[in-house]
């Protein structure tokens, strides 16, 4: 069997800034801290986390005063800051910068009076967060069916924002539908979706075509992963996406000659080489990764957590 590795594939930098905040806040202050909602949609990285003593809560009423509470890289809208603030907890925020970005848009936008419409998934982490920055001014569309339908006030003043991990393709027929019903429409001076779920898809496009089945490695949890494996089914391949190698079923590789595997941005890369190891089990495989776009972005931890003296400065001391 042949096995492709698309490149670029797992963490991307919002994803490594992240994880780093969480070890670094341990580190810094002991166990145990605490993380609102999952710092990345990943259950590997979940577990180990709280392994290492971090505690991942769905409310912040669940958090000890004065304790130290982390932000995960999807964000969240201003009510969360709010509610840390009445518990007196000392917040890093592990917001991804380009999530924050469209943070910033959001608020920029209604601030100046505004009506929004955000192109995302319903219920997501980064969705719920973004949605609270544009103050209620905001209409939700997730897909081409709701570009048709929805029914928006007459304004003048109407801009759309999107969620980063969106599928292109999807993005693109939508906004294409909203600037038929909505010509004044105005969009983000730089696009919202960020330059790693751009790369996944791209190598999954380029590449998918060259296999008789793709592999996604990546937490059904996780948009970006989600929308990789649906990427590669809309070309026609047979695509399972998978935590990690116990869920492959020999099953999938009968009369199977090349395999793509790619994985999503908050996966980290033992996963995908467990699923190499499980296939070159099974027979003997040869190995290629293809490089279809390079990647070297990186993006620095918080100040207040960069050195104990800075945080105690930032936070007045524990
Ligand atoms: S997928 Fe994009 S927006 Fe999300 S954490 Fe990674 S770089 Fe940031």
């Amino acid at each position: 069997m042949h096995l492709i590795l698309a490149k670029p594939r797992g963490f991307c930098a919002g994803v490594e800034r992240a994880i780093q905040c969480v070890k670094r806040a341990l580190e810094l202050f002991g166990k145990p801290v605490y993380v609102l909602n999952h710092i990345v949609h990943n259950k590997h990285v979940v577990k180990s986390l709280c392994e290492q003593g971090a505690v991942f809560v769905r409310d912040i009423d669940d958090v000890p005063q004065n304790s130290i509470l982390l932000f995960s890289a999807h964000g969240v809208g201003p009510e969360q800051w709010e509610k840390a603030k009445k518990r007196n907890l000392k917040v890093i925020d592990a917001t991804c910068p380009l999530v924050e970005r469209v943070h910033r848009s959001a608020k920029k936008y209604t601030e100046q009076d505004y009506t929004l419409i955000l192109i995302g998934d319903a219920g997501h982490d980064e969705t719920i967060g973004t949605m609270g920055w544009a103050k209620g001014k905001v209409f939700l569309v997730q897909n081409i069916e709701e570009a048709r339908s929805i029914e928006i006030p007459p304004t003048e003043q109407l801009a759309y924002i999107t969620q980063t991990t969106l599928s292109i393709e999807d993005y693109e027929s939508i906004v294409k539908i909203l600037y038929e019903r909505f010509p004044s429409l105005r969009s983000p001076s730089k696009g919202n979706i960020c330059y790693a779920t751009t790369n996944r898809q791209k190598a999954v496009l380029s590449l998918a075509e060259k296999a008789d089945i793709v592999i996604v490695v990546g937490d059904a949890e996780s948009a970006n992963s989600r929308r990789l494996a649906d990427i590669a089914k809309r070309i026609g391949k047979k695509t399972y996406l998978v935590l990690d190698a116990t869920e492959i079923q020999a099953t999938w590789l009968e009369g199977v000659k090349t395999v793509l595997i790619t994985s999503g941005a908050s996966v980290p890369e033992e996963h995908v080489q467990g699923v190499v190891k499980f296939l070159c089990s099974i027979e003997p495989c040869t190995v290629e990764e293809v490089c279809v776009a390079s990647e070297n972005v990186h993006f620095e931890i918080p100040p207040e957590i960069k050195g104990k003296d800075s945080f105690l400065h930032n936070f007045g001391g524990l």
